[in-house]
């Protein structure tokens, strides 16, 4: 015999309703279910109070009750966007238009669902949104302020490098013998380069944040470019008793990026490799690939353990590792890396064990 099952009685599904009911107005967030043409089904009273409607919205299609504009002030078709919405997808970029004009900063998480019990429930969405003009406002303000402050320090700073660098000349020329003074100033200027590549990284950061990096494509001589990284660590990298190695595949034709980027990105992962390495080498590598070139710099150094690889390119993420806190850094230069990485639509990689070394590589491909 089969199981019985267990029928709703309306009583209970009565019950069921209301708690579902409660349930949604209680949240913060506003709540929208659509059925499958886009027609609103269920919605609780903080997505009225968003749209700031004061009517019923039941079968209304959405479009008539949310108006939606990007970044660039231009329309978005809000229909169009939930129906070919196949997996949950959430976006911080749109702005909700009221019909006066006003506009509002729009968290939207749309997700396709099945209303009601089981497969044969209707197919529709939900939608959730939340009012995130505040924090936006608080995001830009700050991106401002960091923009400025690191642009008002860049001055100071060279002033100062300059002068610690020009006293240094100037003491060793001297012929004086007094190590005191002599490391003083090397840590003077050490600390005022490690201030200036800080400073270098927060105003990159705050750039890319914004949105102002502009893109300037020129052919790029990717055997030079490798071969002039080389020459101008290889002082940094003897100093510490590494080698630097170049493993170039001479067949490399120009690559079409930006230049200024590409640089930039490689000169991260071979100060990385330098700090992060007690002795061996360092390569840097480039090979042709399909349509780009794949660069890779990897080290003999400390490693990255399996859960780090995870989080090296987030926003300030710096390795708990004891080798790591021994150098200083801010963990900004991943961040910033991936954020030109994908302005160039470069692919990263990264290949690490620990205590035998990395191997962060990137594929530029060619643009235009
Ligand atoms: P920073 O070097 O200023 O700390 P990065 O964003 O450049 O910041 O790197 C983030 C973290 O990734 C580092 O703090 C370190 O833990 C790890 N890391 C990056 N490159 C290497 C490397 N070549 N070898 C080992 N660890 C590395």
């Amino acid at each position: 015999m089969l199981p019985r099952v267990p029928r709703l009685s309306t009583h209970s599904a009565k019950l069921e309703r209301e708690r579902l009911n409660s349930l949604i107005n209680s949240m913060a967030d506003g709540v929208i279910a659509l059925d499958e043409h886009a027609k609103v089904v269920l919605y609780n009273g903080a997505a009225l109070n968003i749209l700031d409607v004061n009517s019923s919205m039941t079968d209304r299609p959405i479009k008539s009750v949310m108006t939606l504009v990007d970044k660039n002030n231009q329309p978005v078709d809000i229909k169009e966007l939930i129906l070919s919405t196949k997996t949950s997808t959430s976006s911080r970029d749109w702005r909700l238009e009221y019909p006066d004009g006003g506009t509002i900063n729009l968290y939207t998480s749309i997700a396709p669902v099945r209303l009601g019990y089981g497969q044969s429930g209707m197919k529709g969405y939900v939608i959730l949104i939340r009012d995130i003009t505040r924090e936006k406002s608080l995001e830009e303000e700050r991106d401002e302020f960091i923009s400025v402050v690191s642009h008002e320090l860049r001055t100071p700073i060279a002033i100062a490098e300059g002068n610690i660098g020009n006293t240094e000349f100037i003491f060793e020329k001297s012929g004086i013998s007094n190590p005191g003074i002599r490391d003083a100033l090397k840590a003077a200027h050490d600390q005022i380069l490690f201030l200036a590549s800080m400073i270098n990284d927060l105003a990159t950061l705050s750039r890319a944040e914004r949105g102002k990096l502009a893109v300037e494509i020129e052919p790029i001589n990717a055997h030079d470019m490798v071969a002039d990284l080389a020459t101008s660590y290889t002082k940094e990298a003897e100093a510490k008793g590494l080698e630097i190695m170049t493993d170039i595949d001479p067949t490399l034709e120009l690559l079409q990026s930006s230049k200024l980027y590409v640089r930039e990105v490689l000169q991260n992962f071979v100060t990385n490799a330098i700090k992060y390495t007690e002795k061996g080498n360092i390569t840097i590598g480039a090979h042709p690939r399909k349509n780009g070139i794949e660069f890779y710099v990897s080290d003999t150094g400390i490693g990255i353990s399996k859960s780090d690889q995870q989080k090296v390119f987030d926003k300030f993420f710096r390795s708990e590792d004891y080798r790591t806190r021994q150098n200083s850094g801010t963990g900004l230069g991943l961040y910033v890396t991936m954020k030109l990485a994908r302005l160039i639509h470069a692919e990263l990689d990264l290949k690490s064990e620990i205590d035998h070394g990395s191997t962060f590589t990137i594929f530029i491909p060619n643009l235009q």
